[in-house]
């Protein structure tokens, strides 16, 4: 009997637990998969397990979605809708992928193991060990770079994983309401009120852009008599923010933000942030200090220790201290060909986006079947062979799999969100680069981040957040 319910049931349960996929087969070669971001996320997503033992290593059980961070930031999305479990987004596939949630601590190339380690707060009796790997798909990602400034890691909210979304929200509310406490002199008001950004990349730029919709769109209405006083600065140390924009939509942003008063300070070099100021060297060199309620540092990216440590095992091959030098199959410099690396790990020609890393996941997944094939063909050549039959046909079957294509990247172009309902898109459309800036390419923004979320779930979720800040605005909460 088919019933809505039961429709339902299937539509949403059904695959949806280990217990009715193939389980972990020892006769299959094993894949580890280190982290869970745009890379590793979209490797899973579109690998064949057929022929694959697959094992994800990852200190965080979900694929977080970083374009929408900032959204987050300010209210405008729920954590929890940017997020989807690996074992969620698994669960379709043949055979179960082994998930465990630790942190690699060190690859070894040449005996090809993983040694990793459980950093939660709940540890149970074992919490470090190291496993053996046939291939290994390296995605760990990047860490934020503070070039050493004193105070950054102290004072500075970063913009890169969940938390920090959360942990801006709650600073920039308790600045808010500590500005509303009874007897509060003006100049702390003013400093309380005062918001820095630190970087003028699209992070740093999408940050102050929703931080002044927060303060456009709410806080006047809930905090009439502190919403004049609220400031947002961003500062960057180069000539120009968003340097990997046209120099139209450049000039768009900076003058959209100066309608929407956020002072932006080029040339400009952060040089420390102390407890309620931040250090600024000034274009011509004179230092000034500057009082702050809150820092949100974007300053860029640097590589994460645990590949520091892979590439000094191999410094012959790896010598770009940016991130792993790879060949045009995403295969390690230095190794025997079982080791990839994609994102921002690595030190590549293309900048390091979610759009190169999810294309280098999706080649990874397609390379594997390549592989798979191979071997079989490889396998069926020597069988003939042993049994004496002569299969020239075979052989040249075996000679084309041989044949592995390389990454090629094709970039569909940049987008990001300035604040007041504005992005700003740098594409790619029939081989001609279009520069749009407004309020159109906000909708296509929004349409075009809704239908890269991985999921349905996902966008059912951020859909009805969106709705539900147009009806009854952000939530004030800390
Ligand atoms: P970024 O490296 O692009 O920008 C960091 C900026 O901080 C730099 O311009 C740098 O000059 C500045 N800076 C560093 N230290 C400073 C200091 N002490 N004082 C003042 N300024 C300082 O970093 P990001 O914005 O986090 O982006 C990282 C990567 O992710 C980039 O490749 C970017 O393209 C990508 N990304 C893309 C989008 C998008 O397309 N919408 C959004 C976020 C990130």
């Amino acid at each position: 009997v088919v019933t809505t319910t039961g429709v339902f049931y299937y539509v949403t349960q059904k695959d949806r637990h280990p217990g009715s996929q193939l389980p972990f087969d020892p006769t299959k070669k094993n894949i580890v998969v280190l982290g869970s971001g745009w890379g590793s996320t979209s490797f899973l997503k579109n690998v064949d397990t057929s022929d694959y033992n697959i094992i994800v290593i990852s200190p965080r059980n979900f694929f977080l979605f970083t374009p929408l961070l900032p959204s987050v930031a300010v209210g405008t999305l729920s954590p929890r809708s940017i997020l989807q479990p690996i074992r969620y987004m698994t669960r379709h596939k043949e055979r179960q992928v082994t998930v465990i949630e630790a942190e690699a601590k060190s690859v070894d190339p040449i005996a090809k193991t993983v040694t990793f380690a459980d950093e939660t707060e709940v540890q149970g009796e074992v919490s470090s060990t190291t496993i053996h790997f046939d291939y290994l798909v390296y995605g760990v990602g990047a860490e934020t770079q503070t070039f050493g400034i004193p105070g950054v890691k102290e004072h500075a909210c970063f913009m890169k994983e969940i938390q920090d979304a959360e942990k801006m929200k709650r600073r920039f509310m308790d600045c808010v309401e500590s500005a509303g406490f009874p007897g509060q002199s003006p100049e702390e008001v003013k400093r309380l009120l005062h918001m820095v950004v630190v970087g003028g990349g699209p992070t740093g730029i999408e940050v102050s852009g929703e931080l002044h919709d927060f303060l456009e769109d709410d806080l006047k209405s809930w905090y009439p008599e502190l919403s004049d006083h609220i400031k947002i600065t961003l500062v960057e140390a180069l000539p120009s923010v968003l340097p990997m924009f046209s120099k139209e939509l450049i000039k768009y942003t900076e003058s959209t933000f100066k309608e929407s008063k956020i002072d932006i300070l080029t040339a400009t070099m952060v040089k420390e942030i102390k407890d309620k100021s931040v250090v600024l060297q000034m274009p011509d060199k004179t230092i000034q200090e500057v009082p702050v309620g809150m820092v949100v540092w974007a300053g860029g990216n640097k590589a994460r220790d645990v590949s520091v440590d892979l590439m000094s095992k191999l410094p012959d091959a790896q010598k770009n201290k940016r991130g792993i030098t790879v060949d045009e199959h995403l295969r390690m410099a230095g190794t025997d060909g079982t080791i990839f690396a994609l994102g921002d790990c690595t030190s590549s020609s293309y900048a390091p986006t979610a759009q190169v890393a999810s294309q280098q996941g999706a080649y990874l997944a397609r390379l594997f079947s390549q592989i798979a094939k191979r071997d079989r063909l490889a396998d069926e050549l020597a069988q003939a062979k042993a049994e004496g039959r002569d299969t020239p046909a075979l052989q040249k079957q075996v000679e084309k799999a041989e044949n592995l294509r390389p990454f090629h990247y094709s970039h569909q172009g940049s987008l990001a969100y300035i604040g007041s309902e504005k992005a700003i898109a740098d594409l790619v459309f029939f081989n001609q680069k279009i520069a749009t800036g407004g309020v159109a390419t906000y909708l296509f923004w929004r349409s075009a981040y809704i239908s890269t979320l991985f999921s349905l779930r996902n966008r059912v979720l951020v859909a009805n957040d969106w709705l539900k800040v147009k009806l009854f605005g952000r939530d004030l909460a800390r």
